[in-house]
């Protein structure tokens, strides 16, 4: 009997797909035992590269931090805008006491207050329900913290329960407990629609704030140029947009290493961004007297443990590299992370164009894209530093010269 293709194995499905034997046997290296377990039809591992923050200090510590990023320059930017940022005493956290997680069971069809109702005079069914449904995080001092209704139009009202899972992101058990928690609604099962988290964890926002010295960030000009993009980025969503992606570059490369769900992260931020109705830069950057100051807000669901952090060997190691222990300090650190980041990319786009420093790592992926051995790069980077225009073909033109 033929098989099912969920039930090949990663090399069967790999002749499935009639790739050349060179392209069969370098996805065939990249394979990993693990990793083969951990989604499905799968046939080889994405090598993302991981690079290192090497210092920057949040909360009076020095962390050196890894980042999983395929982009160019974003940790050359990163260095930059932590050594900037740590010469005033570094950057600082301010986060909720407790992990909070939203979870959600949504119903639909209903426009009296009978839910509202119900919510309020089933309070003690609905702490003891949560216990029952997963003890472990009550061992942990975790689990459930309220339940309230909340309408959301005339005819949809969400039952939000908010959860503390400690370390872990949490997604799996708030969507443990509100499946239990769903029985205790049976009443309004015509009504129900569903039960799931939601990454908008606005319980959870996590501010971090750090100043430069005018004169470090290059004078009165420069300052005041930063604060006048970052403005700009509080009225036009095109200009906020990519401040955000840049802020992400950062977030989203910790949130990678650590094996956390950068999906999550990146919706919670960007729902947070539009929090007064209209789309915003997440940091906002002032000048005060001689100082400028940078603050960044927002929801961020990740954890030090569950998920994929404890399967991926590597994910783990980027934890011990930090050397930290709770999901707290990580949200700090990702978002210390992210306005560092954030003021080298200003500082660049008003200080000399943010091509100047960047194309030089652009550079290096052009001649690796026209196929310069790592040999040939520096020979072919140096070259192609000098042209006037540089695109693919001049790439490969000067590499075809170089071989003469
Ligand atoms: P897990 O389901 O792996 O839960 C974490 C487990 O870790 C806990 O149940 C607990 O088990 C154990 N644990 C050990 N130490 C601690 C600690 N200090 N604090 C808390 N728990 C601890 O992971 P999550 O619930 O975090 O789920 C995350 C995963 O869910 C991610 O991979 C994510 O991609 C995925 N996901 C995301 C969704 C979304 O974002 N919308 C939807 C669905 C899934 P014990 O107490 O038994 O030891």
């Amino acid at each position: 009997m033929t098989k099912k293709y969920y039930e090949l194995t990663p090399d069967e499905r790999l002749a499935s797909l009639h790739l050349d034997q060179r392209a069969t046997t370098l996805w065939h290296d990249n394979q990993s035992e693990t990793n083969a377990q951990l989604i499905e039809n799968y046939v080889s591992d994405m090598r993302i590269p991981i690079g290192i923050l090497k210092d920057i200090v949040v909360d009076d510590k020095h962390y050196a931090v890894p980042m999983a990023t395929e982009e160019p320059s974003v940790i050359a930017a990163a260095n930059h805008g932590a050594k900037l940022l740590n010469n005033l005493g570094g950057l600082h956290v301010k986060s909720p006491r407790q992990t909070a997680m939203i979870g959600q069971l949504l119903f639909y069809q209903t426009a009296d207050d009978a839910i509202a109702q119900f919510v309020s005079a089933n309070q003690q069914a609905f702490f003891e329900c949560a216990k029952h449904a997963k003890p472990s995080i009550y061992r942990r001092n975790g689990g459930l913290l309220s339940v309230n209704a909340r309408r959301v139009s005339p005819t949809q009202v969400s039952v939000d329960f908010l959860i503390d899972t400690k370390d872990a992101m949490g997604a799996n058990i708030v969507n443990t407990i509100l499946e239990a928690e769903r029985a205790v609604f049976s009443s309004f099962e015509a009504n129900f629609l569903g039960a799931i988290l939601s990454n908008y964890a606005t319980e959870q926002v996590v501010t971090v704030s750090a100043e430069v010295t005018v004169q470090q960030i290059g004078g009165q000009h420069i300052a005041e140029k930063i604060v006048a993009l970052n403005d700009f980025a509080k009225h036009d969503i095109y200009r906020a947009t990519t401040e955000n992606k840049g802020i992400f570059n950062g977030i989203s490369a910790v949130a990678l290493a650590t094996g956390n769900d950068w999906r999550a992260v990146e919706a919670a931020g960007h729902a947070y961004a539009s929090r007064t109705g209209c789309y915003q830069a997440l940091t906002t950057w002032h000048i005060v007297d001689n100082l400028l100051l940078g603050e960044i807000s927002m929801p961020i669901t990740v954890g030090t443990v569950g998920g994929t952090i404890t399967a991926l060997p590597q994910a783990k190691q980027a934890l011990e590299v930090m050397a930290i222990q709770t999901a707290n300090q990580l949200r700090g650190i990702m978002l210390a992370v992210g306005l560092a980041q954030n003021l080298a990319a200003l500082k660049a786009i008003v200080d000399g164009g943010i091509q100047r420093g960047h194309m030089r790592m652009q550079y290096r992926a052009l001649a690796l894209q026209v196929g310069a051995t790592v040999e040939e790069l520096p020979n072919l980077v140096f070259k192609l530093s000098q042209e006037q225009q540089v695109d693919a073909r001049v790439a490969q033109e000067l590499l075809t010269e170089m071989r003469k």
